[in-house]
């Protein structure tokens, strides 16, 4: 079983790895024996992130990124195929919500900031669409690869007020199966594509949503968690062997499917 669930030394591509749900996918893979590429636009926590890496021994790569310029994310893919020759694994976790693209509880959609609407659709979906233009392509050459899309409980339900966020994420579900038809059918089953919808572990993106300056939860919050079986907020490390098991052959016949880890709110109302 452990051989099922072996990712040691595929070459494994992480946008937005220095944020902190990509720091964690980082380490664990690369504990677990993978070659981890940390794509981010940080250089600063990105190259310190890989620093500590290295120093607990693992195979880690940072490379400065925009994951909305193609042309960067081509020079990126020059390196990581003169390094090691191939692309295994890319996970697009390069995304979350902005500040600006929120309407407030006391504004409507009529005072939506149309272009703060567009930046966060930018950055998540097109985020996800331009590295996947990108780095599928030594994929679908080797004829074996797999995309793993960060999703969003937001694309399953729409929430209150992050409208472009949730709409941004319900089309990067879509592109999840699109591209798991695209791919599969015209280059071959070697290649999958599949995503993750985690629900609400407190990040950067959305900390300013869930808690209050002094560290106590917003209403929002306690909104959440009221409608999350669990009770709780998830840890990143808990999105871990969901992730484990799509990136490895323990999956091999799984393609085209967007997995919420979300301690049940998805499946419950009232
Ligand atoms: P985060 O803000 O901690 O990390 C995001 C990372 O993306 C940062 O390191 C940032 O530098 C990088 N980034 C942003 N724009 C970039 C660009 N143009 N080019 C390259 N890198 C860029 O966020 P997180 O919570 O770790 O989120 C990771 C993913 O998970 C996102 O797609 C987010 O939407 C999704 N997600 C998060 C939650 C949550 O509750 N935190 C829930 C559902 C989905």
């Amino acid at each position: 079983m452990s051989n099922l669930f072996s990712i040691k030394d595929r070459v494994v591509i992480i946008t937005g790895g220095c944020g902190v749900l990509g720091t964690s996918m980082a380490n664990h893979l690369a504990s677990e024996g993978a070659k981890v590429v940390i794509l981010d636009r940080n250089a600063k926590l990105g190259n310190e992130l890989v620093d500590s890496m290295i120093a607990k021994g693992y195979d880690a790569l940072f490379l400065e990124t925009d994951v909305l310029n193609k042309e960067i994310l081509e020079q990126n893919k020059l390196n990581i195929m003169q390094k090691y020759g191939r692309i295994d694994v890319l996970i697009n976790a390069a995304g979350g919500n902005m500040p600006g693209a929120t309407i407030a509880p006391d504004k409507t959609i009529f005072d939506l900031q149309i272009d703060a609407f567009k930046k966060v659709v930018d950055l998540n979906l097109f985020g996800t669409v331009l590295p996947t233009m990108v780095f599928a392509e030594p994929m679908v050459n080797s004829k074996k690869g797999c995309i793993i899309n960060i999703s969003s409980e937001s694309a399953l339900r729409p929430l209150t007020r992050v409208a472009g966020y949730g709409a941004a994420k319900a089309a990067v579900s879509n592109f999840t199966k699109y591209m798991a038809g695209e791919l599969a059918t015209k280059f071959g089953p070697g290649l999958r594509v599949n995503a993750i919808a985690p629900g609400f572990f407190i990040t950067e993106q959305n900390r300013d949503l869930l808690l209050n300056p002094d560290g106590s939860y917003t209403d929002r919050s306690k909104t959440i968690l009221a409608h999350t079986p669990f009770n709780r907020f998830g840890e990143p490390e808990e999105l871990l062997g969901t992730l484990q098991w799509l990136v490895s052959d323990a999956s091999a016949f799984v393609t085209g499917v967007v997995i919420p880890v979300d301690g049940g709110f998805d499946a419950f109302s009232i």
